[in-house]
């Protein structure tokens, strides 16, 4: 069955980073906005492209479902992307048409298992509406979040996800930077340097096996898959991966 079409209005936006944007959009027939953390949609732009009418760019849902007609997207300008400029560039009270909310990148808290999040940039977006939800949904079952971004600028939610880890013994945010500042403590290095580490402690708190969940560039997605899969011989049930490219 295909996902449904909506149309959604752009009420606010405020900068996450320097080259990242958070769109809140409501939907415009005033129903609950339904999805499962993890999910995407598909927005339909008016840009033209190649003299096609249309551009279709996927962004995940970085809010978690309340039961309100709103979420939220956090949106990378990419340098001469035509999507992610055009939706720098929009302005609250502007409408959409939107597919979704669609994907299998999903961890659904009934059944969820200690794990272990790995991403980078707004590949972290996913993990936020995970994060949110099982809060909301008073879970304990332990979410480990590893973030690679060049500066400490670039991280996004951080002071969030901060506060979350703060009030939640179960969230823990791990931020690692590849190109730090001198005043920069924390993590650095990509965040294949910090995977073994930390999937090694989480494992030794117990209960059931963990899973690793990884989204963003291909590039980093790959690398990590080979990581858990052939480095540390994960069965593939274990490690769930999304691609934005
Ligand atoms: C399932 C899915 C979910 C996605 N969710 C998000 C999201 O939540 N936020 C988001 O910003 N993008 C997300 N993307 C990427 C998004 O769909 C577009 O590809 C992106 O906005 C670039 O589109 P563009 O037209 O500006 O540039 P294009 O010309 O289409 O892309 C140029 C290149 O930009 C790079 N790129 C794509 N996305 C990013 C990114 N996020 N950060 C850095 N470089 C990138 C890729 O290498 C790509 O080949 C998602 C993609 C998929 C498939």
């Amino acid at each position: 069955m295909l996902p449904p079409t909506f149309e959604a209005r752009l009420v606010k936006t405020r900068p996450l980073a320097p080259s990242v944007r958070e769109l809140t959009f409501e939907r415009v027939d005033g129903r609950p906005m339904a999805f499962e953390p993890g999910q995407w949609v598909n927005a339909l732009l008016p840009v033209e492209l190649d003299a096609a009418p249309g551009l279709n760019r996927s962004y995940s849902l970085a809010s978690a479902p309340d039961g309100s007609p709103r979420f939220e997207l956090a949106v990378t300008r990419v340098q001469a992307g035509p999507g992610s400029t055009w939706l720098h560039a929009l302005e609250p009270g502007a409408t959409l048409p939107f597919v979704g909310p669609q994907g299998f990148f999903t961890r659904p808290l009934a059944s969820a298992s200690p794990s272990l999040m790995i991403a980078t940039g707004t590949g972290m977006t996913p993990m936020r509406s995970m994060m949110r939800a099982a809060v909301a949904a008073a879970s304990q079952v332990p979410m480990w979040l590893v973030l690679g971004v060049r500066h400490e600028g670039d991280v996004i939610y951080g002071e969030e996800l901060r506060e979350l880890a703060r009030a939640h013994p179960f969230v823990r945010f791990v931020p690692t930077l590849s190109q730090p500042g001198a005043s920069w403590t924390g993590r650095k290095g990509y965040v294949q340097t910090h995977v073994q580490e930390l999937w090694a402690e989480l494992a030794a708190q117990g209960g059931a096996a963990p899973h690793a969940y990884v989204c963003g560039l291909e590039r980093m997605v790959g690398s990590v898959r080979q990581l858990l899969r052939k480095d540390m011989g994960l069965p593939r049930q274990q490690v769930h991966t999304e691609r934005y490219d």
